[in-house]
């Protein structure tokens, strides 16, 4: 057992409390998790109003903690491609003090080329949620609202926000799926969603999305890919036909990569000169030397990607398997982490004894999820783990 002061859920309960604005973690040490405090928010005479008014999104917690099991992040359990290690290695010398290819054309030349694409339909940047960020600014601010669902990644509400963007929400089904004909429904000017979605692990078909993208040709439609290769089927095979369409994806998950911070969009060239627009106004080179090179090495080895994927696939279905048995709800998961609640626990207090054992899931305090823990697939000695823990916190079902 790890020490008693061990906080619950404070970084999640900061994600929805609009005057917490920052949580601090106090200096890790090697046997304890740290204790969150929540600071309050403070007004500064020298801010914007913007920057008062900005509820800031808060990304799950990076302990230092030896014998963690950190399931909270949706990384991968296992490491990068062998080759991208070597990558980095002959990356790191004397070239340093060269500024890195703004173009990234190494790069993007090897992701067009896996996608059928044209380098002209790549776009670059220091992990997803910058590309996210371009495209809230380039693409999704209209005169008509933005539509994203009401249980949806996190970010989308922070970026509509800082970026002054009318948005509006479209409920999920009783059973967290996305429901195209409410989206063809409203009037919009733009439409992001995930797919599959974050936090419920959802997948939409491709025969969906391309029905959202047919009945708005006027409105961007964005799908962000981050889980997609875990079992989904990118919409990126619809790029051609449909010049609203952009996908983003990223190298954090399915590529091992979160620490190197890499993604990419893939569009109609019109949609990718946007973000390149944006992105020579705010940082011609997002992507450093060694982050390329890593990513290209990556791209470059499929085998040790596919295999990688197909492993964590299986372990999410085993995992599945064996919380079902403990009697848990798991929502139909085509990602790397599951979404479950127990009908006989609360989730926050569930979270809260895991953390208390150095497991660490993701607890999220927002409508209609409040129930449920979002827990990313381990290797398979941590998901033992986390079960035998489980097995003595749930009533025997
Ligand atoms: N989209 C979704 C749905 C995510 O869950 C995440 C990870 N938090 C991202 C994008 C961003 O990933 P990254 O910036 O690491 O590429």
């Amino acid at each position: 057992m790890l020490s008693p002061q061990i906080h619950g859920n404070v970084w999640e309960m900061g994600l929805n409390t609009a005057r917490v604005f920052r949580l601090v973690a106090s200096q890790p040490r090697r046997d304890t998790l740290p204790i969150l405090p929540i600071r309050e928010a403070r007004m500064s005479r020298f801010w914007s109003k913007l920057v008062s008014e900005l509820s800031p999104y808060v990304p799950g917690e990076q302990p230092q903690l030896d014998e963690l099991v950190k399931l909270n992040t949706n990384e991968n359990p296992y490491g990068p491609a062998p080759g991208v290690l070597a990558a980095i290695a002959a990356e790191t010398g004397d070239c340093l003090r060269l500024y890195p290819d703004p173009h990234g054309t190494k790069l993007a030349n090897a992701l067009a080329s896996r996608f059928g694409l044209q380098r002209s339909q790549v776009f670059l940047g220091n992990g997803s949620d910058e590309v996210l960020g371009h495209t809230f600014l380039a693409l999704l601010k209209q005169e008509l609202p933005l539509l994203f669902a009401d249980v949806t990644y996190s970010f989308y509400p922070v970026y509509a926000q800082l970026y002054g963007i009318k948005s509006e929400l479209v409920p999920v089904s009783r059973d967290y799926g996305i429901v195209v004909d409410d989206y063809l429904a409203r009037p919009s000017g733009a439409i992001i969603v995930a797919n599959p979605n974050a936090p419920t692990g959802r997948f939409l078909p491709v025969s969906e999305v391309e029905r959202l993208l047919r009945g708005k040709p006027d409105c961007p439609v964005v799908v962000d890919e981050a889980y997609v290769d875990f079992g989904g089927e990118s919409a990126a095979r619809l790029i051609e036909q449909y010049p609203n369409l952009l996908v983003i994806q990223t190298f954090s998950k399915s590529r091992s990569l979160a620490g190197l911070r890499v993604g990419y969009a893939l569009g109609h060239p019109e949609l990718i000169e946007a973000l390149e627009r944006i992105k020579n106004c705010f940082n011609s080179y997002p992507l450093d030397r060694l982050a390329l090179a890593g990513a290209q090495a990556s791209v470059e080895d499929e085998t040790y990607f596919q295999d990688c994927c197909a492993r964590v696939s299986r372990s999410r279905d085993e995992l599945t398997r064996r919380l079902a048995a403990l009697g848990f709800e798991v929502l139909p998961s085509l990602t790397n982490f599951v979404f479950a609640r127990h009908p006989a626990r609360d989730a926050g207090e569930l979270a809260a004894q895991l953390r208390q054992r150095a497991i660490i899931v993701r607890h999220f305090r927002s409508p209609r999820i409040e129930q449920f823990l979002r827990i990313s697939v381990g290797t398979d000695a941590q998901c033992e783990r986390l079960v035998g823990v489980l097995a003595a916190l749930v009533p025997k079902s």
